[in-house]
């Protein structure tokens, strides 16, 4: 369960967690007509610092764009807002979800007449994958729900509604005893996890499905593609298909929430030795470093809340 902190922002003011609530009528709960980010901040040797915010604030307002909803605070407001409600909870380490949405006022299914609103929540949060997975590696299944399609919902935006179809994928998976499932694109190639993006790894070079083929153009994968290039590894964008995760020396999830987590199975196959492998050990580490502040190399990446 959430474990609540004490202040949430909403709409540029500070109110009581158990305060922040919205109307029935708000269209966004009927239609899912919003969007939102997943980021976290670290607890840093120089204090606490978000993991790449501006790029995260970014990505929230190209959703934005996508479905047309213009925020009253600017992208600069945003991310103040995002380091200001981590200082008002006095919380080094959390996870900080804002959410740009339709408030109460309109209904039907052209709800953009609606005042758009924002908000940011933020509270502590373990290993998404649990602490076992991270250790040895999670099991996971090829979903037969398909990933959003360019032309349904886009999955180059983060809107709420389009989280049905991981929701789907993700119970499912659950309720048939994995840990994971990733989601296929229109054509059969692999596109995403439920909320993470996928890699393999093939002898020093990782592989990971570019985002045509509806992969989200996830922030932990693009700082795992530099480490990767910085270790000296070859990193392509390019197709892969079930059976690549079989045969891949190792393969692991990148993502906000879970950060970076070893697949030790794909349909019941072992994945390499089906046991968190050197390469994704390596990466893990060096990414850990970077979102703890202890790197040099990738500093621009801590945004320190009380700058
Ligand atoms: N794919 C999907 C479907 C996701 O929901 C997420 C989480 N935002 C990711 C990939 C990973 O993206 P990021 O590394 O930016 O959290």
């Amino acid at each position: 369960a959430i474990t609540p902190t004490s202040k949430i922002w909403m709409n540029g003011e500070f109110v009581a967690w158990d305060d922040a609530k919205i109307h029935v009528l708000t269209p966004t709960l009927h239609y899912g007509w919003g969007v939102f980010e997943g980021i976290r901040a670290y607890e840093t040797p120089h204090g606490s610092a978000v993991f790449r915010l501006t790029d995260h604030i970014a990505r929230l307002y190209r959703s934005a764009k996508i479905y047309m909803m213009e925020p009253d605070f600017t992208e600069a407001q945003f991310v103040q807002a995002a380091k200001d409600t981590v200082v008002a909870n006095d919380i080094q380490s959390c996870y900080l979800r804002p959410l740009i949405y339709l408030g109460y006022g309109e209904m039907g299914l052209n709800p953009l007449p609606s005042k758009v609103e924002s908000m940011i929540a933020v509270w502590p949060w373990g290993a998404y994958l649990g602490e076992e997975a991270l250790e040895k590696g999670c099991r996971v299944i090829i979903s037969s729900w398909r990933r959003n399609d360019v032309n349904i919902t886009p999955p180059a935006a983060k809107a709420t509604g389009q989280y049905l179809n991981s929701s789907l994928a993700k119970v499912a998976a659950i309720k048939a005893g994995y840990d994971e499932a990733i989601l296929t694109s229109p054509t059969g190639h692999i596109a995403d996890g439920s909320g993470e993006n996928v890699f393999i790894v093939a002898g020093r070079t990782l592989i990971t499905p570019p985002l045509t083929d509806g992969a989200l153009g996830g922030i932990t994968r693009a700082s795992v593609m530099q480490i990767a290039a910085d270790q000296g590894y070859e990193v392509v964008e390019k197709h892969i298909v079930r059976t690549d995760l079989y045969l891949a020396d190792e393969a692991f999830f990148t993502g906000t929430a879970a950060e970076i987590v070893p697949i030790a199975e794909v349909d019941d196959r072992a994945v390499g030795a089906g046991r968190p492998g050197p390469v994704t050990k390596e990466i893990a580490e060096i990414f850990h470093q970077a979102t703890t502040g202890q790197l040099d190399r990738y500093k621009t990446w801590n945004e320190f809340v009380a700058d």
